[in-house]
């Protein structure tokens, strides 16, 4: 990897840490104080920029603000148990985006201004980076398409950020899920698998109404025929039917989560049996039926795993055993925490230590 060694460093004055309490962090209240800029134009990227963390000057005519080239990547970085900063799966995370930004015909970010530039960023703060259990230090990387011109066309300049930021461990009291049989997240063909602003926007509405109706979230159904499952939410969903963890194969329509690969890569590990293939609602019900299903969760990079406790299918809510440490769901994401904070070893080569 070529090294971007030419990144310009602009130090906050006064640091705002002080401001925050390391106690009571809560999650997207805290930004660190710095971030990276680095801006598409003339064909080319222009030097990457590390600035203190302010508002940003758009022309009102941005054309993301109009027709939607936006992309974003959502990942962490760890304390790890020996001190260390640990960015988990960044390479993962970069080729996630250069999926996305192709989709969404937007400017690809080189994976050296990515990586070293991500790098210096969690170097520069890296005193945000908290160490109680569960914290970590949240990352988000986005780019905006940033040509001013009012007429529907492709941009040919983007600006490339990453800002971060604090966040408690995020422990969610299992969810009441609704399975959406009227609207979709995603259609065949759509932008499902890419993680694009407009994605989240469409999906407000359903879910607000599923919560009117005393749902946590949606459990997102396919577009054609809403008989088979998707996702939850804004999470991937997993399910453990008769001892197998089983989750909806990838398709355009499902994000390719890595806490859903690494979910599954661990799983296969243990020695616990999985399976990437189809899901029909009416499965999901006949298992219900026949007390074959004991867990299902969310599965991001958020809170790991959301347990699910009331999955609705047609009006009739359905219940699940209560979640424990022995909860396969609850092992598996035991080990993935170990992996990430160094005290097992990481044969997947998933951490990336901040020098
Ligand atoms: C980000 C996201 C996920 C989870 O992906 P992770 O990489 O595990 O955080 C799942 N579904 C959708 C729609 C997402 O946007």
């Amino acid at each position: 990897m070529e090294l971007v060694s030419n990144i310009e460093v602009h130090k906050i004055k006064k640091s705002g840490i002080s401001e925050v309490n390391f106690n009571q962090l809560e999650f997207g209240k805290y930004t660190s104080d710095h971030m990276l800029v680095a801006d598409f134009a003339n064909g080319e990227w222009q030097t990457p920029k590390i600035l203190p963390y302010a508002n940003l000057s758009l022309s009102p005519a941005a054309l993301a603000l109009h027709y939607g080239q936006t992309v974003f990547e959502g990942m962490k970085a760890f304390r790890m148990a020996n001190g260390s900063v640990n960015i988990f799966r960044i390479h993962k995370h970069h080729q996630r985006l250069t999926k996305s930004l192709h989709r969404m015909c937007m400017a690809e970010i080189p994976e050296d201004i990515f990586i070293e530039g991500l790098t210096q960023l969690i170097a520069l703060d890296q005193d945000w980076v908290p160490s109680a259990p569960g914290t970590s230090l949240y990352i988000r990387p986005f780019m905006i398409a940033t040509e001013s011109r009012f007429g529907v066309k492709i941009s040919d300049e983007y600006r490339f950020i990453i800002f971060t930021g604090p966040v408690p461990s995020i422990y969610t009291e299992p969810i009441k899920v609704k399975v959406e049989t009227e609207f979709s997240r995603a259609a065949k063909g759509g932008t499902g698998f890419a993680k694009c602003g407009g994605n989240y926007g469409a999906a407000y509405f359903p879910t607000k109404l599923a919560k009117e109706q005393g749902y946590d979230q949606v459990l997102w159904t396919d577009s054609i025929e809403h008989k088979f499952i998707e996702e939850s939410g804004m999470m991937n969903v997993m399910f453990v039917i008769n001892e197998t963890l089983v989750t909806p194969a990838l398709s355009d329509s499902i994000l390719d989560g890595i806490t859903r690969d690494s979910l599954l890569t661990i799983a296969k590990d243990l020695g616990i049996k999985t399976e990437e293939r189809p899901v029909s609602v009416f499965e999901l019900q006949s298992a219900f039926e026949n007390k074959t299903i004991s867990e299902a969760f969310g599965a991001g990079t958020a809170a790991v795993v959301a347990p699910i406790k009331t999955i609705g299918i047609n009006g009739t809510d359905f219940h699940l055993p209560a979640y424990s440490a022995d909860s396969k769901s609850s092992i598996i994401k035991n080990k993935l925490e170990q992996i990430r904070a160094g005290n097992t070893e990481d044969i997947h080569g998933w951490n990336f230590i901040v020098p």
